[in-house]
């Protein structure tokens, strides 16, 4: 099965440049386009646009499928445990693979924490929570501590260094080097395909920063949702779980509207995924609360963060 465009066949490199010029540089792109669209804007037979067209969708497995099988493909998610029963049950059982998962707070919310303990606990064996597997790391803020690592590791019953050795970090300086490293990360997974989980820690701040002022909204808005989908598809094509923060100032006067769209965005929102509000209460303890899953019950849990890493 083709995983990008340069892999559908009877493509060669001439097409390919006529199809990324005129826009359609994904097989999400390709696979929605009209026959008769694409072959004008690419210059190329409308046969072999309706070929590629059913290429691109076999890949992307878009069909019918039964209720059945939805289920079936369902059960194969795996999950990653928090280290907090109570996170977990908030969250069904603990972070999806297969699933892009937001953790939205304002600062000191524990956002930063909890992508560290994933990236210990995705190591775990299956028994103890965890898939066996690796992580990448991408941090835009510099917020990683390899100290923390080392602590959650022991706490976990790891070997400290070997923990550290199976997490691939990189800092991403700003949002264009942040979307090139998103690039990459097909081809890295492929060959690293002990990769269980890719952590973003912020995805949002490098976009709000430089992308200021009402003007610049939506074209911020394109390149962060291409960057949203490139991961989404990691972690379908992959079976790993994604794991994005977003920093949101807290706003009680907004208490009741919806707090992402306050701060001037509906940033994430069109995005599938789950997606979990963290909000600091007394002392080491944070409240987590589900938005918008479709399948999860609302609620509120509280966790703590602790020296250990997060806990009940
Ligand atoms: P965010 O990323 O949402 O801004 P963090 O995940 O960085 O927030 O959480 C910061 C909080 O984590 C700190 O306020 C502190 O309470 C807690 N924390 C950080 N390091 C430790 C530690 N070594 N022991 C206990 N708590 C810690
Ligand atoms: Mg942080």
């Amino acid at each position: 099965k083709p995983k990008s465009i340069e892999d559908l066949s009877g493509v060669g490199q001439a097409v390919l440049n006529k199809l990324i010029d005129a826009g359609y540089s994904s097989l999400e792109a390709i696979a929605v386009a009209s026959p008769q669209d694409l072959s004008v804007a690419a210059g190329i037979p409308l046969t072999t646009a309706q070929r590629i067209i059913k290429e691109a969708r076999d890949a992307l497995d878009i069909r019918f499928k039964t209720a059945l099988e939805v289920k079936k493909e369902r059960m194969n998610v795996r999950k990653i445990t928090t280290s907090s029963q109570a996170l977990d049950g908030l969250l069904g059982g603990g972070i999806e693979t297969r699933t892009m998962t937001e953790f939205f707070g304002e600062f000191g919310s524990g956002k930063t924490q909890i992508c560290h303990q994933i990236s210990v606990n995705v190591q775990l064996p299956p028994e103890k929570g965890g898939l066996s597997g690796k992580a990448v790391y991408i941090d835009t803020e510099g917020t990683f501590r390899w100290e923390r690592i080392e602590a959650m590791a022991k706490a976990a019953g790891l070997d400290p260094d070997t923990a550290m050795d199976n997490i691939y970090y990189m800092r991403a300086i700003n949002s264009d080097h942040q979307i090139a490293i998103g690039d990459d990360l097909q081809e890295f997974i492929a060959k690293n395909p002990s990769v269980k989980v890719v952590i973003v820690d912020s995805v949002t701040s490098h976009f709000r920063a430089e992308y200021t002022g009402r003007e610049n909204l939506a074209a911020r808005q394109q390149k962060l949702n291409k960057h949203l989908h490139q991961l989404t598809r990691l972690a379908e094509i992959y079976d790993l779980a994604v794991i994005i923060t977003n920093q949101v100032m807290a706003r009680p006067d907004m208490f009741y509207g919806d707090p992402t769209v306050a701060v001037g965005g509906h940033t994430l929102y069109h995005v599938p995924g789950i997606r979990v509000q963290l909000k600091k209460s007394r002392g080491n303890k944070r409240i987590a609360r589900i938005v918008d899953a479709p399948h999860l019950p609302e609620g509120e849990v509280v966790f703590a963060i602790t020296e250990e890493g997060i806990r009940d």
